[in-house]
């Protein structure tokens, strides 16, 4: 049948094997760091490591999950390295990066979800390669948001979960993950001003009725009151932010400068250091917190916890999820799920205009586009828009 036959054109990537490609997979050896792109059979790895770019895969290579497309192993993993942090850190100060994308697998055997080490990584990166950007591509830590918050406390510059696929196909996609679990994930990191993200594959079985809820979705159940674009006139000054040592895109207010705290009562069970972040209930008028935008389907917003969580709003911060990556499912081996159709380039860009008039800042789509794939480049157009 029609998605049996060769790729089409617009698949074909670039070869491995070119000096950068050499060079990167050198280092990557000789710092004992599994990545991605070998681990998933990205078909950019070739482009990518020639141009200096891998997405490095912490917390090993053994998945405790098993997603109907992912060539990642799955069984019970070992024990985690203690010392991969440091490693992670060196190597980004090594290759002087500007941007580094770091993901995991799943680590469900671990209390945490191996968030701390998540953390420490961050961390690491920070204290060795003060000048990189951070974009960290998360799991959902099994709804354990005390875990979570871990990671959101190092500020990212890139907050990062995929939902992979629509709703319908998470059986088969992502048997273990939750649609909702994860829209309610990246709302929660926008409500504490970050630059959140996330992508789907298609031709793995939805439709593009489908494609245009889920972006719907994510737009509805990521829009939080309190982040939008603020202006002077309604800022408070009883509410302090997190601290931002920086270096995001969108930085917090400058010192002495301060920012709205609304809606907000804090999580029941948040410890105490967070429900100081909690703040204030005030009401406003900004438009841009009023305006109508898409609904979420009916039955997932109802079964999204709307957790009331500390939120503030960030001048110049978008007001809903901020980046959205499109691309063709490749099945990697004939165990996967099957590819269902092959997505013409003008239905990618069909995608990235919709996405974009849904309320996106960034819409990246394309055949070959991998929520890694050129994530610097997405970040300047992201700013651009
Ligand atoms: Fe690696 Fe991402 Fe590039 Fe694929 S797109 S090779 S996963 S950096
Ligand atoms: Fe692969 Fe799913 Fe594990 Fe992620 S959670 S590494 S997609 S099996």
């Amino acid at each position: 049948d029609f998605v049996k036959r060769k790729k089409p054109s617009w698949l074909r990537a670039k070869l491995p094997g070119g000096p950068g490609f050499q060079r990167m997979r050198a280092m990557l050896d000789e710092h004992n760091l599994h990545t991605v792109c070998s681990s998933a059979k990205c078909p950019n790895l070739g482009e990518c490591w020639e141009r200096g770019t891998a997405t490095l895969m912490i917390l090993g290579d053994v998945c405790t999950r098993s997603c109907g497309f992912c060539h990642i192993k799955t069984g019970r993993p070992p024990e985690y390295d203690a010392d991969e942090p440091r490693r992670v850190g060196e190597t980004a100060a090594i290759m002087r990066l500007k941007h580094l994308v770091i993901t995991s697998v799943n680590r469900d055997e671990l209390p945490d979800g191996g968030a701390e080490i998540w953390a420490e990584t961050i961390r690491e990166v920070r204290r060795q390669s003060p000048g990189t950007q951070v974009e960290v591509l998360i799991p959902d830590f099994c709804g354990d948001w005390d875990a979570l918050q871990l990671v959101l406390d190092e500020r990212p510059e890139i907050l990062n979960h995929n939902l992979e696929s629509v709703p319908r196909l998470y059986g088969v996609v992502r048997p273990q993950a939750k649609y909702e679990r994860s829209i309610e994930l990246l709302r929660i990191a926008k409500a504490q001003g970050l630059t959140v993200k996330t992508g789907i594959m298609v031709g793995i079985g939805e439709t593009d009725e489908e494609i245009e809820q889920l972006m719907d979705d994510v737009v509805a159940g990521t829009r939080v009151a309190g982040v939008g674009r603020s202006n002077a006139a309604t800022d408070v000054a009883d509410h302090h932010l997190p601290p931002n040592p920086n270096r995001g895109f969108d930085s917090p207010p400058a010192p002495g400068k301060s920012a709205h705290a609304v809606s907000g009562a804090a999580r029941p069970d948040a410890a105490p250091d967070k429900l100081k972040r909690g703040g204030s209930h005030i009401t406003h008028s900004n438009p841009h917190w009023h305006h109508p935008g898409p609904t979420m389907a009916p039955d997932m917003a109802s079964r999204v916890a709307q957790i009331s969580y500390p939120q503030a709003s960030y001048p110049g911060v978008h007001e809903t999820c901020d980046i959205l990556t499109v691309g063709q499912y490749l099945q990697p081996t004939r165990n996967h799920l099957p590819i269902s159709r092959w997505v013409t380039p003008d239905q990618f860009a069909e995608y990235k205009r919709v996405g974009e008039a849904k309320g996106f800042r960034h819409v990246e789509s394309g055949p070959l586009v991998r929520s890694s794939y050129h994530a610097d480049d997405q970040v300047l157009q992201m700013q651009a828009a």
